[in-house]
């Protein structure tokens, strides 16, 4: 490798660490739009959750197939990135193979990551044939058209690309590297190119290992636009995921301390609440738009991988409703990120007359959710489509009094009756003299 390789191989790293990290700012800045949530409690259930969901993937495996071989994929994948050390190091000083004095060790190194790069190579085969060849249900709901569906794919081509790169660097390598031509997998490539002489092997080498490291750059970049930004923000999502028992919702301090306030005959009902506290009015009851939403809720609309595990569990959606809780979360992401692109624009919000509700997602898909948690039981990550669902309905309950007919009767009944029945509280015990 001569100087101008060098410097070809610096600006391409510094454009694509550059990239990265402007779009990692783009993505925290987008998260904190949300309202603020203190998750700072309970660090060590948080960090077992972390341990256990997002590292160990202890809910992937209750699908064992899809459980194992995603194990597979992200093991495989992590492991033989270890492999861009070397790389960076081999293309910013020109030395080649550069931790092979490693000896024995540097062998043992290459021969795993060969075998994970095959296992990777399987998995991901077995993953294109489960979507595109059996079709499994979940990966064809209506939500999966276009972009959502290419960008499964375009992942899954890539990871083959990338793998089978690796493998033909180390085939076409034998001859130069001083490691052993017995790689476990790629000597069985090296009979493809024993017609190949010197220099035309070389170059097969070099083009599959600058093509290796663009595809990482190129796979690093993509993340921010794709499904897979879960590799990354998994890891947060769990430890800040909500530790209460499922179904245990939150109450709004406000409306608790209004309902006090109106049973307490020594309240002072012109008191302040400190500005800044819970207690305090807010300017909206509920969420109609993403900024109305906490920060966690939005991080969760960026981390969802858009499995379909919890479409595929929810009982409005198997019973045909319009409810996909997949779908709420790629529309609050797919929001999030059109107001994102309006802050980009013109340097803060402005108004653009959308908003998250009627416009991404419609009262008819909110209405449907039965508030079962099955959907938050089933996600590998511990999103939480259903605090999305209820914050909506909480903005269409009071702040435009939009719930059904039957909801409305229902809650005036327990305004006044203290019962959702029809009937004056003097009657309840009429039934037994009957
Ligand atoms: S909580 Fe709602 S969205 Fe979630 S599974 Fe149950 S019905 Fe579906
Ligand atoms: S919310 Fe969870 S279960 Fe549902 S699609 Fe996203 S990652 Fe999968």
């Amino acid at each position: 490798m001569n100087y101008i390789d060098n410097i070809v191989f610096a600006i391409l790293l510094i454009i694509g660490v550059g990239f990265f990290a402007r779009n990692v700012k783009k993505l925290i800045r987008n998260i904190k739009l949300g309202k603020q949530l203190d998750r700072s409690d309970n660090s060590t259930a948080r960090w077992k959750n972390m341990a256990m969901i997002a590292l160990g993937q202890s809910k992937m495996v209750k699908r064992p197939i899809a459980g194992a071989l995603h194990i597979i994929v992200y093991v495989g994948f992590i492991i033989i990135n270890i492999e861009v050390i070397e790389i960076i190091i081999d293309g910013l000083f020109g030395t080649h193979r550069v931790l092979s004095f490693l000896g024995g060790f540097y062998s043992f190194l290459i021969a795993s990551f060969e075998i994970l790069a095959l296992l990777v190579l399987v998995s991901v085969i077995v993953f294109w044939i489960r979507r595109m060849v059996l079709k499994i249900p979940r990966f064809w709901n209506k939500e999966m058209k276009g972009f959502p569906k290419n960008d499964a794919l375009y992942i899954l081509y890539f990871e083959m690309v990338l793998m089978s790169l690796f493998l033909i660097m180390n085939a076409t390598d034998v001859p130069f590297q001083q490691a052993d031509a017995g790689n476990p997998i790629s000597q069985f490539l090296v009979p493809l190119f024993e017609n190949f002489n010197a220099g035309t092997l070389f170059y097969i080498e070099r083009t599959a290992w600058w093509l290796h490291i663009a595809g990482i750059l190129v796979f690093l970049n993509y993340l921010y636009y794709s499904k897979h930004l879960h590799i990354l923000l998994a890891f947060p999502n769990t430890y800040f995921a909500n530790l209460n028992p499922k179904g245990k919702l939150n109450n709004l301090e406000a409306v608790t301390n209004e309902v006090k306030m109106m049973l307490d005959p020594n309240a002072d009902p012109f008191a302040a609440a400190p500005e800044g506290s819970e207690e305090e009015i807010p300017e909206k009851f509920g969420a109609s738009d993403v900024a109305d939403l906490n920060w966690v809720q939005l991080m969760n609309a960026y981390t969802c991988t858009e499995c379909g595990r919890c479409t595929s569990a929810c009982p409005a959606n198997i019973t045909g409703k319009e409810l996909s809780p997949r779908a709420i979360m790629m529309k609050t992401r797919d929001r999030l990120e059109e107001v994102g692109e309006n802050i980009n624009k013109n340097g803060e919000f402005k108004y653009d007359g959308k908003q998250l509700l009627n416009d991404f997602i419609t009262p008819e898909e909110i209405w449907a959710c039965t508030s079962c948690n099955a959907c938050v039981e089933e996600c590998p990550i511990n999103i939480d489509p259903l605090s999305i669902i209820i914050d909506l309905r909480r903005y269409l309950v009071m702040e435009q009094s939009a719930a059904s007919q039957e909801l409305n009767m229902m809650m005036m009944n327990i305004e006044n009756n203290g019962a959702p029945w029809q009937y004056n509280q003097m009657d309840r015990l009429n039934w037994k003299d009957e």
